[in-house]
């Protein structure tokens, strides 16, 4: 079975974890021109040409672009992008190598199994197979191979749409990571990301006066003023936004109609929350809400130190239509009069984006999807995380995160396995994936 696409996406796959090129977010790490070189090896002699784009100051950190060339320049261009990068593992909480791409049970094992080397690897063996068969669409595929993805993607795809966006000029985008199949009263739903939550990392300084820690009485003590910082940050309880896309989500969930008419009606939203099981709570609340969760803190110097200034790292994830300065109102309406002691530096800021569905290429993945899974519609959804997608939306491309995954592989243990332990992927997906990069290629482009 290697020389079927399934079985060259498992092989590929299984050399791109055991380069782990793990990005820990520092400049020096991730050196993904390993997995780079890989796909570069796997795609040459099949007559395509191959870019890599290194950003200066940053040896290691290279990114990989090939197209197929349409032959209507009115007909648009499809990019397929995957990022090269995983996140860093405790080996000690695996059961296997994080590293070893073993394939055990019909499952691949390693970092990056489902976040996203899967998509990447299948996407290359899609553009290959193509490539083999002297495929001439009408379109033009482009494939981006990204490093950095894990660090905000600066040094990859923000890199290449940035720098060289002529290697793109990408109308549409596929990127991670939709694909997951529900099932509610007998209708079976396929995931696709259209749009991803803001991102506004801040750095909240508190200052004291530093004194003897022999005597505390009446101190200003830096440390105990951002301890009420944090606490009011957590208890901060921003105003929910309910869109179309949120209650399109509500509707596929195995509720019943009592609590689900509650879960989109914006004055008893919270509440609906509170009484959900934990896990379905702590996404719902994500989906309907700009979050923040204080979540590092540096203070002091010495034990008999009052300390003088202490720094709180806060992680800020916006609703679409929050802007910087919507972010500063909900650091002020959190903080309220604590908001004066407190200096606030933008450590990296990120909108909200969304891409419209009934696009032609949305009609496409409709398609694709009912081969495989017949009668399925697709379950349009904000995604909470971010991607390398709104580099592409500021150039104006429509951006969905796909793929097509086995009812085994659940959004449950998905979501349990993107950046947990014992990451793996069953075969049947990779499968189904691969095949679903191919149909949509020759539908969209063909
Ligand atoms: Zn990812």
């Amino acid at each position: 079975m290697n020389d079927t696409p399934t079985g060259e996406t498992v092989e590929l796959l299984r050399q791109l974890i055991r380069n782990q090129c793990v990005n820990d977010g520092s400049v020096a790490s991730g050196q993904e021109a390993r997995n780079s070189d890989t796909l570069r090896a796997y795609l040459e002699g099949s007559g395509l040409d191959i870019d890599v784009y290194e950003p200066d100051g940053a040896p290691g950190r290279a990114s990989l672009v090939t197209r197929i060339e349409g032959t209507d320049p009115a007909a648009p261009t499809l990019c397929l992008m995957g990022h090269t990068d995983v996140v860093p593992v405790t080996p000690a909480h695996w059961t296997r190598d994080p590293f070893g791409g073993e394939v055990v049970n019909g499952e691949v094992w390693g970092r990056g199994a489902v976040d996203m080397l899967n998509l990447t690897a299948s996407q290359a063996v899609a553009l290959k197979t193509l490539a083999r068969r002297g495929w001439r669409p009408r379109g033009t595929l482009v494939y981006l191979a990204c490093a950095d993805e894990e660090a905000g993607g600066a040094l990859g795809a923000g890199h290449v749409c940035k720098r060289h966006w002529d290697a793109l000029r990408a109308d549409y985008l596929l990127t991670e990571n939709g694909g997951t199949v529900t099932a509610h009263d007998g209708q079976l739903n396929v995931t696709v990301h259209v749009g991803e939550k803001g991102v506004a990392w801040r750095r909240l300084r508190v200052k004291g006066t530093p004194g003897h820690g022999s005597m505390p009485y009446g101190a200003d003590n830096a440390l105990i003023k951002a301890a009420h910082v944090v606490t009011r940050l957590a208890e901060y309880r921003p105003a929910p936004y309910v869109s179309d896309l949120w209650r399109g989500v509500v509707a596929a969930l195995d509720l019943d109609a009592a609590a689900k008419e509650a879960l989109v009606d914006p004055s008893r939203v919270d509440e609906a929350i509170a009484g959900l099981p934990a896990s379905l709570a702590r996404s719902a609340w994500s989906a309907t809400h700009t979050t923040l969760s204080p979540n590092m803190c540096r203070a002091g110097v010495k034990t008999n130190v009052i300390p003088d200034v202490v720094d709180i790292e806060v992680d800020i994830r916006t609703i679409p239509g929050d802007n910087e300065d919507e972010v500063r109102r909900h650091l002020d309406k959190a903080l309220g009069d604590l908001s004066e002691e407190v200096a606030v530096e933008k450590l990296f800021s990120k909108q909200a984006s969304v891409s419209p569905t009934g696009t032609p290429l949305w009609d496409v993945l409709g398609r694709v999807v009912d081969r495989h899974y017949p009668g399925a519609k697709l379950l349009p959804r904000l995604i909470v995380g971010f991607t390398d997608a709104p580099y592409f939306r500021e150039h104006g491309a429509v951006a969905y995160g796909f793929g097509l995954f086995s009812r085994a592989l659940t959004a449950e243990a998905m979501s349990g396995r993107f950046h947990g332990n014992d990451e793996r992927i069953d075969v049947e997906s990779l499968a189904l994936t691969t095949q679903a990069w191919l149909d949509t290629c020759e539908l969209f482009l063909g």
